[in-house]
């Protein structure tokens, strides 16, 4: 498995490489080097009932750890990845390459090895036919001259501006995204044998139902994370997980004195930061409406946080056991900046979720929960959506889904969906995803 080295990225390769050893495969991820001075919190066992465990192998990305921008940083590693990655596995006796979105090229090192190539797709399905009818032009999407434009895709409800990804908006600045995105579905179509994707059949059959008709067949294998592990394990993460970041457990015994389904957990995932702005009014909502907190801070200032903000009422931490605190019984609304990960991961453990998406797929997957899942809100302002909100309407917002009049009928799509998505992967059972996965590796031992 090739990963992209981003903790969004990681968790869900790690967590696929799981199954794939459950299935009696052995497992090698291969990640670029880190930053010098960063490491990896691998979980304390990623072996299985097998007794396999998963190998790590770490290639150059030819930047020898000098910080650059990302337009850059994607250029290096598409010139100097084949090769370095070539170089690492080519004694290994691989039946398969998986490849991450992030890495398309590994499609081609797959090729030239004469093995199979299949790509996971760590996004929803839904952002999947966004992506590919927007690369290939198979449907009009807002331009320069017409950026309003609502766009209506198969199986999905409609778009407007504020619900679809960044990266497909005309104002989009990032420009190594759409060549990555280009090269992506060039390879995939090119070489790979299957997409996989982490999503299950229940939560999204209207778009994988209508993109298996027109677009290159997408298999849904998730949850990824394993609904039966969700809170187990006693330190680190038994449901798969690897952290770029020191796990910091103490909110476990602060949650366990808090009443049931009374605890707001806070999280914008790894890379999203919000601005003091932002930070203040959600800091405020909180206070006002008295709900006691978990709150991630990643960084220096979740020191200042925790004097100022969090005062017994609530608990600052860096980097949280995230599945264990969903897993919580205490935990009754998650705010979250929407990333596919912990969105998927709420929807496993039936946390609702307030979304205050800030970029790339988020807008999108905040019109999923809230439109086609019906399982949290969106913030906004008096109907608008805006990057800063203000504290009543984030308060609006978490009342909504704790206690207001919608409460009942989300909290309970949440529970249907954590069930559904239980039995997407149940070990020993027949859901759609379990038999997906089985079908993928006889495919690949079989070849
Ligand atoms: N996560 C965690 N502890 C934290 C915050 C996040 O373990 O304090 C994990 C979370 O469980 C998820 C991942 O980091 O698996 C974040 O991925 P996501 O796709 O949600 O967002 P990204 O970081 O890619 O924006």
């Amino acid at each position: 498995m090739v990963a992209f080295s981003a903790q969004g990225h990681l968790n869900p390769m790690l967590r696929l490489g799981k199954r794939l050893i459950s299935h009696g495969l052995h497992v090698t991820i291969a990640t670029t080097h880190l930053q010098p001075g960063r490491r990896l919190f691998k979980p304390s066992s990623s072996s299985s009932a097998t007794g396999h465990d998963i190998d790590f192998l770490f290639y150059s990305d030819g930047l020898d750890g000098r910080k650059v921008d990302i337009d850059t940083f994607m250029d290096s590693l598409s010139q100097h990845g084949p090769t370095n990655l070539t170089k690492l596995i080519h004694q290994k006796r691989l039946c398969c390459i998986v490849s991450n979105p992030f890495v398309p090229w590994a499609a081609n090192v797959a090729h030239d090895l004469g093995i199979p190539c299949a790509m996971l797709w760590i996004q929803p399905v839904a952002l999947y036919a966004v992506y590919y009818r927007y690369y290939r032009n198979l449907n009009p999407f807002p331009t320069l001259t017409d950026p309003d434009l609502t766009v209506n895709l198969p199986g999905l409800p409609p778009l407007r501006t504020e619900d679809l990804p960044s990266f497909v908006l005309p104002t989009n600045t990032f420009g190594a995204f759409s060549k990555l995105f280009s090269e992506m579905f060039g390879a995939m179509e090119k070489h790979a044998s299957w997409v996989l994707a982490n999503s299950f059949h229940a939560l999204e059959a209207d778009v994988i139902i209508n993109s298996s008709k027109d677009l290159f067949p997408v298999v849904p294998v998730g949850p990824l994370v394993d609904p039966s592990l969700l809170g187990k394990g006693e330190e680190e993460e038994a449901d798969g997980a690897v952290n770029l970041w020191e796990v910091d457990h103490s909110c476990m015994e602060w949650l366990d004195e808090q009443a049931a389904g009374s605890v707001v957990y806070v999280s914008f995932g790894s890379l999203a930061t919000l601005s003091a702005d932002q930070s203040a009014s959600l800091e405020r909502a909180l206070k006002e409406g008295r709900w006691p907190f978990v709150w991630v801070v990643k960084g220096t200032e979740a020191g200042e946080l925790s004097t100022s903000s969090g005062g017994g009422q609530g608990i600052v931490v860096a980097w949280a056991p995230q599945t264990k605190v969903l897993a919580h019984r205490a935990v009754g609304c998650f705010v979250t900046h929407g990333g596919w990960n912990s969105t998927l991961e709420a929807v496993a453990a039936g946390v609702p979720m307030v979304v205050y998406p800030q970029w790339s797929d988020q807008p999108t997957n905040a019109k999923l929960v809230e439109d086609v899942f019906g399982v949290g809100v969106r913030v906004r302002e008096n109907g608008d959506v805006k990057m800063v909100v203000g504290s009543e309407e984030m308060g609006r917002a978490i009342r909504e889904v704790m206690d207001g009049p919608k409460s009942e009928q989300i909290k309970g799509n949440a529970r249907r969906l954590k069930i559904a998505a239980g039995e997407a992967v149940a070990a020993g059972g027949e859901g759609t995803s379990k038999v997906s996965v089985r079908k993928f590796v006889d495919e690949i031992v079989g070849r």
